[in-house]
């Protein structure tokens, strides 16, 4: 799904197929997504969504807009607000969340999002750093 008739993965595919997995979160509106966002940083990003459909109610979600997704120095950069007032808890459980997901998204392969041992430049897991 996530794969151009290339064979390739799309960037702009799997941002559709996040906004299209999750109305409630979205509601069709696109976010803006930096062109150098990996595409194995959808598992991340997927996440982050059921957590908000799981945490959040549907007030609540209606009132969430989601600007952007960045890559600031290989980190994951969500940018998103709530028009609404959480509850001090739900706002920490969040918060918590975009921060491991930063950190993580840093040490995840850029093309399937498993967690890496070894650092490299692009951040390949064992599996697809052998494949190029
Ligand atoms: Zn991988």
């Amino acid at each position: 799904m996530l794969v151009s008739s290339a064979g390739r993965p799309v960037l702009a595919t799997m941002i559709k197929d996040l906004v299209e997995a999750h109305p409630k979160v979205f509601r069709g509106k696109y976010p803006q997504a930096s062109p150098t966002i990996p595409i194995g940083w959808h598992t991340l990003l997927d996440e982050f969504c059921l957590l908000l459909e799981a945490i959040c109610d549907e007030y609540e979600l209606s009132s969430l807009q989601f600007h952007r997704i960045l890559n600031e120095s290989g980190c994951l950069i969500l940018n998103f607000d709530f028009c609404c007032k959480l509850s001090e808890r739900k706002a920490q459980t969040i918060e918590a969340r975009v921060f491991a997901l930063r950190n993580r998204s840093f040490f995840s392969c850029s093309v399937c999002g498993r967690l890496v041992e070894t650092l490299t430049d692009p951040v390949l897991c064992k599996v697809h750093d052998k494949l190029d």
